[in-house]
This record gives C-alpha cells, structure tokens and sequence, in this order.
C-alpha cells in the first residue's frame, strides 16, 4: 500500500494544502500551516484510502499501518520530547476525524489521550495542577466511553451534575480538585459497568482503539443523514488526525475558543467569534456552557488576541476565503489547531463575495463560482410582516445565528420534529442545546431555538449552513425537554402551541406571526427602496457579474400579469410557459369554464367560448405588456377538463341534502344535469386521458378561442412575440392538426385587423414517444420545450401525484438515486432529451429548444440543460436567480462562459 501516515511538525510537513482528498480538510490545513510557520501542535494525519481500507477489511486497520504509525509516533515523541502516556510526563494527543469536505460535528474526536492511573499523576507532579489533570483524564474516560464503547456522552454528564447538585455548586469552574478526582474514579466504575471491563490503561492500545472509532463515525446515523443531507458521497471516507495536545483547561491564561474572519450571519468584515478561558475543545460548539464573545479575549488575553488576528487575517488571504478557525491558548501561547472554510448563510456568502472582489482578493469569476444555488435561494425566503409583529408578544431575545423568519408549533425532540413535518405541520425545534445527532429534526423544522450554546454552537452553524433561521443561547428562557415545554418568564409553551422566531433579530415571539416576502422580492417590485435595503445592492452586483457568464438564456412560467412582472423584474428573458388552465380557476371564471364544458350543442359551447374570450385576451396582453417584446411561450388547454368541475360525492351529497330540505326543482334539476356530465367525464385514469392537444383535437373551438386572444392581445399590445405550444402530443399528425386550427385563426385575424406579427406554434415534449420520434415532429415544430414533470412521470412510469407514497423510500433505500421529479434523472429521462435536440435540430436546424418542468429551476438539471446545448431553462419566477447562478457556474466549469468584455483602450 501507498504512504498511509503523513507527518507535521517542526516547521516541515509531509502534505500539503492542497492534498484535501487524501488527509482530509483538517489534516491539510494543519500540514499548511505549518509550512506557513504558523504554530501548529505537531502530529501525524492517516490517509483517507486507509478509512477505506479499513471498511474494506470489516473494520480492520489495514497492513503496515500499526507500523507505519509506530515510526511517526516516535518521530512526534521526538519534536515534542516527551513519551506517550510515561508516567512521569506524559505525551497526550488528540484523534481528531477529518474528510475532505467539511461536515462539522458529525464525526467523532477524542481528546487527552495517553491518559492512565499512573500518567495523571505525572501530568499532575509535572503541572503542579492537580485539578486540571483530573479533569483532563474524566474528559478522556468520557470520550472514550462514548466514542469507542457506545456508552452514551450523557451517562456521565449525569454523574457530574449529581456531583455539582450534593456539592451545591452551580458551575462545572467551581469543582476542585478533590471533585476531579472523585469524578474520574466514578466515570472509571460507570466505564466498567457499562462495558463489563477495566478501563484500559496501556497507551498504544487506547490509540488503535480510538482511530478505529473515528474511522467508524464515518457512518454513524448522523454523518450518513448530514451527506444526505448535503449531497456529499458516501464514499470518501474520513482522515484520522494524532496531535500533540495542547491545553486550554491549564489556567487563568489558558482557553479555546473558535471563529471566523467575518460574520458568517451577515457576512461583514469584522472579526467574529467566540471563546471560554479554562476550558478544553468541544466546550466551546457544543454549547454546554455559554462562551464570551471573542472581543473580549482583547482585554483578557492582549497579546494573544492580537497575534490571534494576525494569524487568521493572513490565512483568509492565502486561502481567498472566509476562514473558521479553532484555537487554543496554553498558558498564554497562541497554538492553531485549525483552519478551513466557514460555512455561511446566503447573505454572508453573496456580501463576502461581493466585497472580496472590490478588496481585489479574488476575481468576479472566482465570486460567482463560489456562491451556492441554494444561498441565492436563501435570500429569497420570506421574512416577518413588518406590521403584523407588532401585534405579537416578543417574550424572550437570543443570539440571532441564522437570519429568517420562522414560525411553528414548538415541538421537543427531533423525533416528534420529523413526525409532525411528515404529517405537514409546521415545527420549531426547541432544544436546550443541539448535539449532531438532532440533524434529521432540525432538517424537518422551520427554524430551531436553543436555550444554551453560542454563535459558534453546532445549532448556529448547521443552522447558518442549511439556511434555518435560528436562534440560539437564548438564555431568557428554561426548555423542559421531559416535559415537553419551555418558560418565558411567567409564560409557558408546551408541545404544539404556535411560536415565531427572528433569525435575523434574534427574538422569540408567541403566535403564528404571519411572513412576508424578502427584502429582494420587496424592492425588485418596487415596494421597498434598494437604499433601504442591505442585501439588495450586494445581490444587484453579484447578478450582473452571473449574466455576464452565463450562456444559457432564462425564461419564468408564469399564467398572470402579475407573476410575469415579478418575472420581469427577477430577470427572465422571456416567459417559457403560461398555463392557460390557471386563468380559468379563477373564481369569477369558473363558472363560464363550466357553462363551456356543460354545454350540449355546439352553439351553447360557441356563446361560452365567446364569453371567455375577451377575458383571455386581456390576460395575454398583460403578459405581452409585461414582457415588453421578449418571447411569450402559451400552452393551449392541458389538464382533464373534470379538474373544472366539482367532485362527484360532493354533488351527490348537495342534491340529497337539498333532496330532504325541499329544495326547489329547478335547482335539483341543474345540479343533477351538473352530475351527469361529471359522471361523463370520469377517467379512470385521467392523467393519460383526455387532456393536453387530445383536448384541442376533440373540441377545436378551445384551441380556436385561445389563439384568437393570443394573436388579438398580441396586435393590442404592439410588442408582443408569441409562441404558441401544443401540449402531450405523442405524433406528428397531432401537432399538424392543431398548429392547421392556430394558423387558420391567425390568418383570419391578420386579415380582420390589417396587420401581421411573427408568431411560432411548436409544441411541448413531455412524452417518451414525442422525444423518440422528435426527428419527424420537428417537421412541423417550430420549437420545443421539455415538460419533464410527465416526461419524468411517463418514461419512469410514476404517477407524479401519487410519488410521496413510496418514492421517499426508493431513495432512502438507494434504490434511486434521488427524487427524479426534483432533479433530472439523466440516465433515462436524460438519455430521451438528448434524443430529441440531435434528431429535432437534424431535422430543423438551430432550432430553438427549452425545458418548463419544473427541473428549469434546479440547479443540477440547469447544468444539464447547458450541457445539452438548450437555448433556455423556464422556472417559477423565484428560483429565476437560482437557475441564473446553476446557469453561470455550468458555464465556467466547462470553460464556455462569456468572458466579461474588456474595457477598450482609448486611441491617443
Ligand atoms: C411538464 O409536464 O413538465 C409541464 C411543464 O407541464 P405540467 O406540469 O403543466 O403538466
Ligand atoms: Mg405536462
């Protein structure tokens, strides 16, 4: 086997920064820093090919590692001087979990290593501390239990607040020495109840025993539902840290803390984070005692503060990016025990983007590359009407971690978070700390609340992460997870009862407080000023620079004038699907859509027709007028026309009711003629029935009146470009039929008005047929656009409306890969889009091609859209910026984006 230990130390290291893949994130940035000459704690990092091996073997550490190990165990020995676990100084490490891509919290880190009954005494003599040493060795015997054995963290937790509680203290700084010691003889029994042996004492054998433990959370619940989660392959496997420790429990200037280089909320430049004097590693995230902020180590600890800076301020220009950073101070030495990039909200990433480029620190490219999809996504969540929360009780303030609005019945535990999501609740998770394994319940809530813990806690940067309003440290109130409630000064919230939470203020309010839309949305349709707004200007900037990249053309489905504005204003460049059907749910309309279908002679159906006309025709023309010019894609009629009519038990129980209450004749008359046809057109299987161009086909007159208001609305508007679709055709000759009913009513207006406009008629591809025969269709297709909800519904054979039943299993059991109907299913589905743009551009060269399922909005499927060479993606007016970005980013991955123009020199 290749190199399978990698040493740091001394200024040297074996790896490199760039070796992320194979030491994982940790293990290169410490190899990095100390080729920078940052002060590192020495040690060695196992490669993550040996984490695979090791699950290749069942849990066995491969050959050669024991030994390879030994050599680097000496040789950090040797830079430390001292002799792991010897009883009169010992060498402690820590084993640290580390991939290539950050999952922060899931994976497990032991601390203190090498600790025994003999070598706390030496650690003891050889610190004068006894206090500390002690609790130096109950922390290991904590860890150890938990992460190697299974017995649950808490167990112990236990046992030092029955100790605390005999001893009347409050905080765990006023335990002395003589409760350390106790304590870690009691963890030591509880260790051997609990396992059913002696804790161990010999050193190398806590160290084989703990770096097959880390490399076993590799696949803990937690970490396998943060992948999940985060789309991050399962296959990587974790890289295993051995480091020198280092103390930040030793004393008065001794303590740990974490941060970042800029505020991972806001994304401002200011030096953001948290520490605890006297206090070791995971104190500080796992929100167990409450950290100060980091300002204060300034007054504290000066000249660490200000090294602390210099350090990490040089580290974001190396890397050219926020940086979050791990630290620990022993004895008023400054040591980095880590550094990698922070995860931040939407808003931090799309500021920090911005405002690296003008500090000159990366370019426009780098900025757009770097902004995820689902940050821009972020942004555009609704936040708290600025009125309505007025009238809603704030009865506690917290630190606001993760800025939105969220609002949902409280509920306790994960579990119950989960359940309630799945029955369609809304839920804020409460908790009085977050661990890791509270990911699943904190994916299912709105937002989450914590009582304990700091900005710097898992909950704030999961939280931060998953885009999650949070509010965390939220000191004001007291959680009663058994009893599944919380107090707020005298109020109490219990299980199900409605509260809202401010992300971005950091308040707790009582109720159900009613959202409104983001700031972005706000000012975009003019309802608040770009100068009132922070965000507005970073994201103005940050969009120009993505259109600049992008070669893929957006458009917005879109059925009203109003959502085409909104269209408009979010940047579509056309609108690539208008759902006529919607326009007659309306309620003042769907009455004349039920006289049309109801009607028995052609005449009858002609007058109701007539009547909905002038209606469509205003619609389109607001469309048109909205869009100023660009391209206006409308579907002729689509669904089954019985979606119009009411449901057939509910008129049958209204006619018994109106039956026993004496209703008049007449009425029963109409409403049992109303059942009728009801019963007429029942399908059994409606979604292959009688709908899209089968409707069109069976009842011209639809297709007659819909294109007489589109080519009227179009003459009215003046600029208009319309784009007439056919949907669900499965042959030519269905195409042909329609596109002859559209082209006699174009004529015939044309004529009656005097006057032409270009006009296309082309059709939808949304059946596996139409992709298959796409050669022969684009004989008459003027253009295509993809409907992949049924394509992805007919080629998988899935009802799309009845997929919640069993899909989620297929993709929790990896039969599927994911849900096909969120991203493109690029093996099948995928394989038929192909088919058709080589075949239909074969036929009808440079034919125009899009896609409006709702795929057009998603990131991964808008990258293969650009792959396949379409001229442009449709989605709801919403996920326009995201499909922009997914856009821009496929483009500068495979090297075709537009390079922004350079600016001409002037001729003297
Ligand atoms: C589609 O099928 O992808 C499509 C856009 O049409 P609809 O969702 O209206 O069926
Ligand atoms: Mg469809």
């Amino acid at each position: 086997m290749a190199k399978q230990v990698y040493f740091f130390g001394n200024g040297k290291a074996e790896g490199k920064g760039g070796m992320k893949a194979l030491l994982g994130g940790k293990g290169a940035a410490l190899a990095e820093m100390t080729h920078a000459g940052i002060e590192v704690p020495p040690g060695f990092t196992i490669t993550t090919d040996v984490c695979r091996a090791f699950y290749e073997k069942r849990r066995k550490a491969p050959r050669g590692l024991d030994a390879e190990m030994r050599i680097h165990l000496k040789k950090l020995e040797k830079a430390v001087g001292k002799r792991l676990g010897a009883p009169e100084d010992p060498l402690l490490v820590s084993v640290r979990s580390g991939a290539s891509v950050s999952m922060p919290g899931m994976m497990d880190t032991i601390l203190n290593l090498g600790l025994n009954d003999l070598s706390v005494a030496g650690l003891s003599m050889k610190t004068g501390n006894e206090r500390f040493s002690y609790d130096c060795y109950r922390r290991f015997i904590m860890m150890f239990a938990d992460v190697v054995m299974g017995v649950d963290k808490k167990e112990f937790d236990g046992l030092l607040k029955e100790r605390k509680r005999d001893r009347g203290i409050e905080s765990d700084l006023d335990l002395d020495h003589d409760d350390m010691k106790w304590l870690a003889n009691r963890f030591q029994f509880h260790y051997r109840e609990r396992v059913g042996s002696a804790f161990p004492q010999d050193p190398m054998k806590q160290l084989s025993l703990a770096r097959d433990a880390v490399f076993s959370s590799w696949n803990t619940p937690r970490a396998a539902e943060y992948r999940r989660l985060n789309r991050i392959s399962d296959d990587l496997g974790t890289a295993c840290t051995i480091q020198a420790m280092v103390f930040g429990n030793l004393g008065e200037n001794s303590g740990t803390g974490v941060g970042f280089t800029r505020d991972p909320a806001t994304g401002e430049k200011k030096f953001y984070g948290e520490f605890l004097l006297k206090a070791q590693g995971e104190d500080v995230v796992a929100g167990v005692r409450t950290p100060e902020p980091i300002a204060a180590l300034e007054k504290k600890l000066p000249k660490s503060f200000r090294k602390l800076k210099l350090i990490t301020t040089r580290l974001e220009k190396y890397y050219r990016d926020m940086q979050d950073f791990e630290f620990t101070i022993q004895e008023g030495r400054l040591y980095m025990l880590q550094t990698r990039t922070g995860k931040r909200t939407g808003r931090a990433a799309v500021r920090t983007a911005v405002e690296m480029v003008a500090e000159k620190l990366i370019t426009q490219e780098a900025a757009v590359a770097r902004v995820l999809p689902e940050q821009i996504d972020q942004l555009l969540h609704p936040v708290f009407d600025t009125e309505k929360r007025r009238e809603f009780k704030t009865v506690a303030k917290g630190l606001n971690a993760s800025p939105g609005a969220a609002a949902g019945k409280a509920v306790f535990t994960p579990g119950r978070a989960v359940e309630l999501a799945e029955q369609g609740e809304r839920v804020v998770l409460v908790r009085a700390e977050t661990s890791p394994d509270d990911i699943a319940g904190m994916a299912a809530a709105r937002g989450v609340l914590t009582s304990t813990g700091g900005a710097t806690s898992h909950a704030a940067v999961v939280g931060r992460q998953m885009g999650k309003p949070s509010v965390v440290g939220c000191s004001q109130i007291r959680v009663e997870e058994e009893q599944g409630r919380f107090r707020a000064g005298k109020h109490v919230i219990s299980e199900g009862d409605y509260i809202s939470i401010d992300g971005t203020t950091g308040e707790v309010m009582l109720g159900d407080v009613p959202v409104e839309d983001s700031e972005i949305v706000q000012v975009v349709q003019g309802r608040l000023s770009s100068r009132k707004s922070e965000i507005y200007p970073y994201f103005e900037k940050f969009m120009k620079w993505v259109d600049r990249y992008r070669t893929l053309r957006v458009r917005a489905n879109a059925d009203t004038p109003k959502d085409a504005i909104l269209a408009a204003a979010m940047g579509a460049q056309g609108i690539g699907l208008c759902r006529t059907e919607h326009m007659f749910f309306d309620p003042d309309r769907l009455p004349l859509m039920q006289k049309m279908i109801l009607a028995e002679t052609d005449e009858d159906r002609e007058a109701a027709l007539e009547e909905l006309l002038p209606l469509q025709r205003e619609d389109f023309r607001g469309l048109f007028e909205a869009l100023a010019g660009k391209p206006v894609t409308i579907r002729t009629l689509d669904p089954p026309l019985h979606e119009f009519l009411p449901p057939r038990a509910d008129l049958m129980v209204e006619i018994e009711k109106c039956r026993s209450a004496g209703g008049l004749d007449d009425v029963i008359r109409e409403k049992e003629k109303l059942l009728e046809r009801v019963e007429d057109l029942h399908e059994v299987n409606p979604m292959l029935g009688l709908r899209g161009c089968r409707l069109g086909i069976n009842l011209p007159e639809i297709t007659r009146m819909q294109a007489r208001a589109i080519f009227e609305a179009a003459l009215d508007a003046g600029k208009a470009v319309p784009e007439i679709m056919i949907p669900l055709i499965s042959d030519v000759a269905e195409l042909a039929n329609q596109k002859k009913v559209v082209n006699e009513v174009a004529k015939e207006v044309f004529a009656r008005r005097k006057k032409k406009i270009k006009y296309l008629v082309g059709t939808m591809i949304e059946i596996p047929r139409a992709a298959l025969t796409a050669g022969v269709i684009a004989k008459e297709a003027e253009f295509f656009s993809f409907g992949t909800n049924d394509l992805t519904q007919t080629t998988f054979g899935i009802s799309r409306d009845d997929a919640g039943k069993f899909l989620p299993l297929y993709v929790s059991e990896k039969i599927l890969p994911g849900d096909p109907f969120v991203a493109i299913d690029r093996t099948g589905v995928g394989r038929l889009l192909r088919i058709a743009v080589e075949e239909g551009r074969a036929t009808r060269a440079g034919m125009k091609i899009g896609i409006c399922g709702e795929h057009g909005g998603e990131p991964s499927s808008v990258e293969f859209c650009h792959g396949l060479g379409l001229d442009y993606v449709s989605c709801s007016p919403y996920r326009l910026p995201i499909a922009r970005l997914a856009a821009a980013q496929a483009a500068i991955a495979d090297g075709s984006g537009k390079k922004p123009a350079r600016k001409k020199r002037r001729k003297r």
